[in-house]
């Protein structure tokens, strides 16, 4: 059944948050001060098992999704994912399975998550110097670590790796260029990210955002570059290419140029809420109807009946107003 939203959007992709847990504290995303030793986190039976993941993701593919990204929270701490890996992979060999992570902890699983079926991995990395970047971290994680974690996965068939870069004003902007430089010379697609008005605890102000306009200018000054056409319609990422033909980039602008009008895309929070947009005030609860007794014809009615009802499009309505709206944090819904 090809679903399709009140503004004619179909449904293509979706994020699965597997935990609300993460080994870091990205200062953007899950401060301390609110993420402190006292936060409660979902408890085991709250988030879904992989068995609920797998039924619900089943459903959503006989929906039109193509592309399932798992996520988080970090994913890698949630135990055994190669499993869930290989479960979903199962549901069609056509499925685009992916996986965004901070790399901390990917070396050890690149090859685990290759066996079980993962096509590919993006890995977050704000920075090259230790320094901005434990400062980002905030768990005095160093840089070599992430890079090794990429290394492996690219050694394990998970590439072309894409590295995920926020750039926050008077954090990282001096890291935009040493970034550049040095994911051209290892092959790896950068894609700069607009640090974004997600959730309520990061303190977020529109003169922290580096605008990806300003981002590509500063590049191109060094390294010249040419506007790229888009993979598919959807593509969040706007492409731009090296014009000596050494690679290309990435810049995701939701902040400055909303793509609202062909988001296509579905998150699960990890206690099996369905959220239509990232911006969303409250997810649709969907574990009450698997763990109530539903059929798989009656979920699939419900989310038939969510998405046709879908009229989100906030970054295109971003105001003073709308930053100042309750919204679901980042870490539970994964990006
Ligand atoms: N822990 C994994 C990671 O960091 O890659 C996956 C979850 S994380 C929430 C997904 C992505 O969201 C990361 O690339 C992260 O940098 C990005 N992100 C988090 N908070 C953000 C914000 N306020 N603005 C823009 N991107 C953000
Ligand atoms: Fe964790 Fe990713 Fe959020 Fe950083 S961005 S705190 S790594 S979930
Ligand atoms: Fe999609 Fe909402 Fe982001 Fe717009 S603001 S692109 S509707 S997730």
């Amino acid at each position: 059944m090809n679903l399709r939203d009140t503004l004619n959007r179909p449904l293509r992709d979706l994020r699965i948050s597997v935990t609300d847990r993460c080994n870091f504290r990205c200062t953007y995303c899950m401060p301390k001060e609110i993420f402190g030793s006292d936060y409660q986190f979902l408890r085991r039976d709250q988030i879904l098992t992989f068995e609920e993941i797998t039924r619900l993701a089943r459903i959503f593919v006989a929906h039109g999704i193509r592309k399932i990204r798992l996520t988080g929270g970090e994913p890698l701490v949630r135990h055994d994912l190669p499993v869930l890996v290989s479960m979903l992979s199962a549901i069609s060999p056509d499925l685009d399975l992916t996986l965004t992570t901070n790399g901390s902890i990917l070396a050890k699983q690149a090859r685990a998550l290759k066996e079980a079926g993962l096509k590919r991995v993006s890995v977050s990395l704000d920075s090259l110097d230790d320094e901005i970047f434990k400062a980002m971290n905030d768990v005095d994680f160093p840089v070599w670590k992430v890079i090794e974690g990429m290394d492996a996965a690219a050694a394990a068939g998970l590439g072309p790796i894409k590295v995920n870069m926020v750039v926050k004003r008077g954090l990282n902007e001096s890291s935009i260029l040493p970034m550049a430089r040095f994911f051209r010379e290892k092959g790896y697609i950068l894609r700069f990210i607009e640090y974004m008005d997600v959730g309520h605890t990061n303190g977020w102000r529109m003169d922290d955002v580096v605008s990806a306009k300003e981002i590509i200018k500063m590049i191109d000054a060094e390294l010249p570059l040419e506007p790229a056409d888009p993979n598919y319609r959807g593509e969040v990422a706007e492409r731009w290419r090296y014009k000596d033909g050494s690679g290309e980039i990435g810049v995701i602008a939701s902040v400055t140029q909303a793509f609202c009008r062909d988001c296509n895309r579905a998150r699960l929070s990890a206690e099996g809420a369905l959220y239509t947009c990232l911006f969303s005030v409250k997810g649709h609860d969907l574990r009450g109807l698997l763990r109530g007794g539903a059929t798989d014809e009656d979920i699939s009615q419900a989310i038939a009946r969510l998405w046709g009802r879908r009229s989100d499009r906030y970054s295109e309505l971003r105001s003073e107003k709308t930053v100042a709206l309750p919204k679901v944090e980042m870490s539970h819904i994964g990006g």
